[in-house]
């Protein structure tokens, strides 16, 4: 089945540019410099589904005209992968779904952290409508989605296990220090991978362009691309040194591939 995706954005917690940062990357006149929070959107035989939705949610669905939304899939809880939820709201709206709430799959430590943060949602004792519709479904093995089938597989985020996912021929890993052995397994034969590359220099909870480069010579896919990118990484000049078919994603970068 053919599928597309989409960069919804492909920069670090902080953005790029990052607030009060006057360097070389934040001032930078190439758009591919302009890094919002990251997510990616995946659509196939008129479906759209979202890997996390950021604080940037609601500019990232301005830019790309999303019109509806059938799921979100959640990787973890922390604030630059779930702030936007908010944000759904008149994507929720009955005339939009039918008066289905959307879905929304998370991990049992991701959906305790939704639960909190978004109290006002899921516990709400107001009737008067304005919140999102959206309802929780935990993740405990494949996500089947219109045909489609989404893995999750643990990587580590220094100590913390989060959810990547393979769907099809591609795969999304994202803020992970590790990857554990059984998961490397679950990533052969992939046409298109990403891989969360902070920056060079180490970090304790995010990969490097270094150690992502290890992976894509462990692993051979097809195309890989770099996301959850900090300042530190000029976009040009990074892809300058990089191989043939590894790249920075950049936000509105689209890919075609075999679901
Ligand atoms: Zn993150
Ligand atoms: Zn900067
Ligand atoms: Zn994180």
């Amino acid at each position: 089945m053919k599928a597309t995706l989409t960069v919804l954005g492909s920069g670090t917690s902080m953005g790029v540019p990052t607030i009060g940062c006057d360097c070389a990357v934040c001032t930078s006149a190439d758009p591919h410099d302009r890094r919002t929070r990251p997510s990616i959107m995946v659509q196939w035989d008129g479906h759209t589904v979202l890997i996390d939705t950021t604080p940037d949610f609601r500019e990232q669905a301005i830019r790309e005209r999303i019109r509806k939304i059938d799921a979100i899939i959640y990787t973890h809880g922390h604030a630059d992968h779930i702030l936007g939820l908010d944000d759904v709201r008149p994507l929720s709206f009955q005339r939009i779904t039918g008066g289905k709430k959307i879905p929304l799959y998370a991990s049992d430590n991701t959906a305790r952290v939704l639960r909190s943060v978004f109290r006002y949602i899921f516990e709400a004792d107001y009737k008067y409508g304005g919140l999102a519709q959206v309802e929780l479904h935990p993740v405990n093995g494949p996500i089947e989605l219109f045909g489609a089938k989404f893995t999750p597989m643990p990587v580590l985020h220094g100590d913390v296990p989060i959810e990547a996912f393979r769907f099809g021929s591609a795969a999304y890993l994202t803020d992970f220090s590790t990857i554990p052995e059984e998961s490397m397994e679950q990533l052969q034969g992939l046409d298109i991978l990403f891989l969360d590359a902070l920056r060079h220099q180490p970090h304790p909870t995010h990969s490097t362009v270094e150690n992502s480069l290890k992976i894509v010579e462990q692993l051979k896919p097809k195309r890989t691309f770099f996301t959850h990118i900090s300042h530190d990484l000029p976009h040009e000049a990074t892809n300058a040194t990089l191989p043939e078919n590894v790249r920075l994603a950049h936000d509105s970068l689209k890919l075609e591939f075999d679901l």
